[in-house]
């Protein structure tokens, strides 16, 4: 692979040596990509601040022996701007960078409809027109969904009878009585309803929940989520090992849901630490 083209999120960026940075992106075409950025710290690099966390970008690399090397940058949104001055949208923003950068675990591996979800977040985060857990929210079920962990809703996700009302992470999501495992959560129904119209990118049903629906919704995708990222990712065992303070309270800057009960117990539900706010999802979100 010589040069390329592609275009990407910027999902985080390292310091390396006096005036460089690792950019790591999200792709449309190539997935995740680690691309050298050299002199962007410089004040009159010709790079700016185009290759900051949140930016929609086409760009042109030069693939090396490891890492490819930036050499074109242009911005196509800089989403960062109206996510980085709103505090709940700012934690919701990293929240859906983290989670893309953790559920696309290749490099180089395509993962279109992740790029797809991650772009449409960001961009209604940035519209402010849904509130910012909400979005996030709606990102969280539907990145579960394309990496294959969607939640059963609607039926039992054990045996399939319609009359199910709780919700055991374990199980995969809603569980009827003869199903239901010790410690499930026993959710409100109108939680479960924002569940499947956060899902489906049903926004007039969202947008009319009622804040503690919200706030028990947050709190169960959240475990849900984090119960498949440490389970359903093997790779990411290792990397929580290194992280001080793995399994407890992590550091500011962590994920927002970082400390919580593995488990969702009925006080699972009780908004996550730094509480975000919701992120998007593209197809949810143009709905
Ligand atoms: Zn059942």
């Amino acid at each position: 692979m010589s040069l390329y083209r592609d275009e990407g999120v910027v999902l985080r960026t390292q310091k390396l040596g006096e005036a460089d940075r690792i950019i790591t992106l999200l792709t449309r075409r190539t997935g995740k990509v680690r691309g050298v950025a050299k002199g962007v710290r410089r004040t009159k690099s010709r790079f700016g601040a185009r290759l900051e966390p949140f930016s929609h970008v086409d760009l042109q690399l030069h693939g090396g022996r490891s890492l490819d090397v930036i050499t074109q940058v242009e911005t196509l949104h800089p989403y960062g701007g109206a996510i980085v001055a709103d505090y709940p949208r700012y934690t919701a923003g990293t929240a859906m960078l983290e989670t893309a950068d953790r559920l696309t675990v290749g490099e180089k591996e395509p993962a279109l409809r992740q790029f797809l979800l991650l772009v449409g977040g960001l961009r209604t985060l940035a519209e402010g027109g849904h509130e910012a857990r909400l979005v996030l929210d709606a990102f969280f079920l539907r990145s579960l969904a394309v990496a294959g962990y969607a939640p059963a809703l609607a039926e039992c996700a054990r045996c399939g009878a319609e009359a199910a009302r709780a919700f055991a992470i374990v199980a995969g999501g809603v569980v009827c009585g003869a199903c239901r495992p010790p410690g499930a959560a026993v959710p409100a129904a109108e939680t479960i309803a924002l569940m499947i119209a956060l899902l489906r990118g049903d926004w007039a049903t969202a947008d009319a929940s009622e804040p503690r629906h919200r706030t028990e919704c947050s709190g169960l995708v959240a475990a849900y989520l984090q119960w498949h990222l440490e389970h359903g990712i093997r790779s990411l065992r290792h990397v929580e090992r290194e992280w001080p303070g793995a399994g407890e309270a992590r550091a500011p800057g962590s994920f927002p849901w970082s400390g919580r009960p593995r488990e969702a117990g009925p006080g699972a539900a009780g908004g996550r630490p730094g509480d975000a706010e919701p992120a998007p999802d593209p197809h949810v979100f143009r709905t």
